[in-house]
């Protein structure tokens, strides 16, 4: 399979160089040059496979030939064995037509951790293949920081450094960053802000010469592989209530718009989902933007649901490729318009099509609260905050026509046990993996907000440059 970025300047990629690169050299985000098809009878096999079987299956077309089927196959095995929960991605019935679906059961306890456990494999064995190295650099407000480390931890053919704001993380983020000792793995306390460190990882991509010396790799979410890793759960789950026989509806806490992207790719893909709906909290550019059809940054108000504190949704960009009929410039004339006004307003075919296939709802502090609250007292199930969001929409967007609606359930409550304890009284237990993280000793080095100090840091020790 050939990948294709979204603003039509930068030259066709196959698959392991999409995923080596990234970002497109033109600054946009690669797509494949076509949607595989999976078969009515193919889908409805799933029933019988597992989790690690479907995996392969759907993933396989747009790998093509690049990996031998039985090293795919033992990666994909190996990426989910640091699951807690057999099934990888276990459904739960709430009541009526309502499931939550659980992403939460890898390592550092958010859905995260599906994608990027993954990620790190192909691209460790990637890299020895070809007798490379690379170094992996990146800015975390939290969750994907921790995801990346413990998906990179001894790897051996990457190194990987991540930036975080110098006692803005919890406890529990930043242990999972601070307490995984290989000399692989850099934890980077910064003085500064996340957009600081966001600003640094930037200037470190910008910095050509720098780029090269060290190799430099990206995990972030607009990594085209982090997208394809999350449409397999969209199939276990809707297979499991019935389809393809049936239509499914999801509902997805959205921040960066990557996980529910995975959703429509598995929609293009021949599983017959209903709706997808988008849920945000305050921080509701994409319910704007379905509403209005003008794209507009706001200010960034903080909230319980950390991971979806956010006002640009980079992975937009795909799907304004696609009801764009995949044309580039257009898309290109669409950013060009953000960078310059701060917003874009879409043409309304564009914006006709978007709704056709998506709808949209925000659920405010009280309202998430609420939800938790509802849950934890007639249910007795404790809900982290981003899926009561999840849930919160798809209660207010389900018409009631009896169609299932999965809610993704993206972290669990014990990774936030502050805003459950302020919500509904309880307090979540974290599994013990966990809760023994918190004892041990910490390693991490402590920065300045200069990115020419982080550049030499990061080429003093990246196996690639270190000397000795
Ligand atoms: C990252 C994250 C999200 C948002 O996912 P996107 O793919 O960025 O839309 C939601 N919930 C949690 C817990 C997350 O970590």
């Amino acid at each position: 399979m050939n990948y294709i970025s979204s603003r039509g300047r930068a030259p066709q990629l196959g698959f392991l160089d999409t995923l080596l690169a990234g970002l497109a050299d033109d600054g946009g985000l690669y797509l494949p040059v076509s949607w595989p098809q999976l078969s009515h009878e193919q889908i409805a096999s799933f029933k019988t496979k597992t989790y690690e079987e479907v995996a392969f299956e759907v993933l396989s077309p747009f790998i093509g030939d690049e990996i031998e089927p039985e090293i795919l196959r033992g990666l994909i095995n190996k990426a989910y064995s640091s699951f807690s929960d057999q099934s990888i991605a276990p459904l739960r019935h709430l009541e009526d037509e309502h499931y939550v679906l659980e992403l939460f059961h890898g390592p550092t306890l958010a859905f995260k951790d599906v994608a990027m456990q993954l990620l790190a494999l192909l691209m460790d064995h990637v890299l020895a293949t070809r007798h490379q190295r690379a170094t992996i650099v990146g800015a975390t407000s939290g969750d994907t920081g921790g995801a990346a480390i413990e998906a990179f931890r001894g790897a051996e053919a990457t190194d990987i450094f991540i930036l975080y704001p110098d006692g803005r993380v919890s406890d529990v983020q930043r242990k999972q960053m601070t307490t995984a000792y290989e000399a692989n793995v850099h934890a980077l306390a910064i003085d500064g802000t996340f957009d600081d460190c966001q600003a640094l990882v930037k200037g470190m991509f910008n910095d050509q010469a720098f780029r090269d010396r060290v190799r430099l790799a990206g995990v972030n979410s607009i990594n085209w592989v982090r997208v394809m890793a999350q449409t397999v759960y969209y199939f276990t789950a809707a297979v499991a209530l019935g389809a393809p026989e049936r239509d499914i509806s999801f509902s997805v806490p959205t921040g960066n718009f990557g996980d529910i992207f995975a959703g429509y790719v598995a929609k293009q893909m021949g599983l017959p989902i209903k709706q997808l709906m988008i849920a945000t909290n305050v921080n509701d550019i994409l319910v704007r933007t379905l509403e209005t059809g003008t794209y507009a940054r706001d200010t960034v108000v903080a909230t319980s649901s950390p991971s979806m504190d956010i006002q640009v949704s980079s992975n937009f960009e795909r799907l304004l490729f696609e009801v764009a009929g995949r044309d580039g410039a257009r898309v290109q004339s669409y950013m060009d318009e953000l960078r310059d006004e701060g917003q874009f307003t879409m043409d309304d075919a564009h914006l006709e099509s978007i709704r056709r296939l998506f709808v949209a709802a925000r659920v405010d502090q009280n309202e998430t609260d609420a939800v938790m609250q509802d849950v934890q007292s007639r249910l007795k199930l404790i809900l982290d905050p981003h899926t009561a969001v999840g849930l919160g929409a798809a209660r207010k967007l389900a018409p009631g026509d009896g169609v299932p609606v999965v809610t993704l359930a993206t972290a669990h409550p014990a990774k936030f046990p502050a805003s459950v304890e302020a919500a509904c009284h309880v307090h979540p237990t974290p599994p013990a993996h966990v809760a023994e993280l918190l004892n041990r000793s910490e390693k991490s080095d402590f920065l300045a907000n200069d990115l020419s100090a982080v550049e030499s840091f990061i080429e003093a020790n990246a196996r690639i440059t270190a000397k000795g």
